[in-house]
């Protein structure tokens, strides 16, 4: 079975002693993840180091960072390298957000480059994909997503392909309240899943966990997450609050 998956993107939000308060809460509150689940925070950049050393130990709950950059070392002020990362021992990266996508205009071959240079250096990386309003009205998403498919993930190989969390966050369900329907959601993956069946087989397309991303909250995390082609969910809103957030993992697929 593919790994279930609750990623908590916490954006540019909370102060570090709200951040502390808020992993504490949520250790606290009781929930039941299994070995084929996992509950991922996606900190600011200031705090992975706490973050980590809150989840120390703990079964299943793991640091992401919100971005990368796409090169090594060298002189490239204020970013955050794959090498930073893993020597404080975080091995997950949100890539592609949509707000990355738009308000620091990262393209799909840039991201390309930045799958690369996590996967070189076993990072796995949450790639977020997912299309605007007018694209859905128009109803061309299933092409729009495939084009953001295959420019940043289709230069791999199916070993490398299988190392990738994909995220599908339709741009109009983000912070806006408004959640596609369970229906929605199930469509767009088993299009995403026969996409990467055709590029990389039926046997590697099944083993990839997507996640949906899109005003997700703990009243309707379980309905989306039933359907079958659903790994979870990446939140952003109600990944801030401690019983919100429980609720989402306590719905994940068992
Ligand atoms: C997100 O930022 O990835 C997200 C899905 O946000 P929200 O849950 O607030 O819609």
């Amino acid at each position: 079975m593919r790994k279930q998956i609750a990623a908590a993107n916490w954006k540019m939000n909370l102060t570090l002693q709200q951040g502390e308060q808020l992993l504490e809460d949520i250790i606290s509150l009781p929930h039941q993840l299994n070995e084929n689940q996992e509950a991922v925070f996606a900190v600011p950049a200031p705090y992975l180091m706490m973050a980590q050393q809150k989840l120390r130990g703990k079964e299943y709950l793991s640091v992401a960072a919100q971005n990368c950059y796409s090169k090594k070392s060298g002189a490239y002020t204020g970013e955050i390298s794959v090498d930073m990362l893993s020597s404080i021992g975080v091995y997950y990266v949100v890539l592609g957000h949509s707000e990355r996508r738009e308000y620091f205009n990262e393209s799909n071959s840039f991201l390309a480059d930045k799958i690369n240079i996590c996967l070189l250096n076993n990072i796995t990386p949450i790639f977020c994909c997912g299309e605007p309003l007018e694209i859905r009205e128009a109803g061309t998403q299933n092409e729009y997503v495939a084009k953001q498919l295959q420019e940043s993930l289709y230069h791999l190989n199916a070993d490398q392909l299988l190392k990738i969390v994909i995220a599908y966050e339709p741009i109009w369900a983000i912070g806006t309240g408004k959640t596609a329907s369970s229906a929605q959601a199930q469509e767009m993956h088993a299009a995403i899943r026969k996409q990467l069946e055709s590029k990389y087989g039926k046997e590697t397309a099944e083993c990839i966990s997507i996640l949906y991303g899109g005003s997700v909250k703990g009243s309707n995390a379980a309905e989306i997450f039933v359907q079958p082609d659903v790994d979870g969910g990446l939140v952003g809103g109600a990944s801030l609050v401690a019983e919100e957030f429980v609720a989402i993992m306590n719905a994940l697929k068992k």
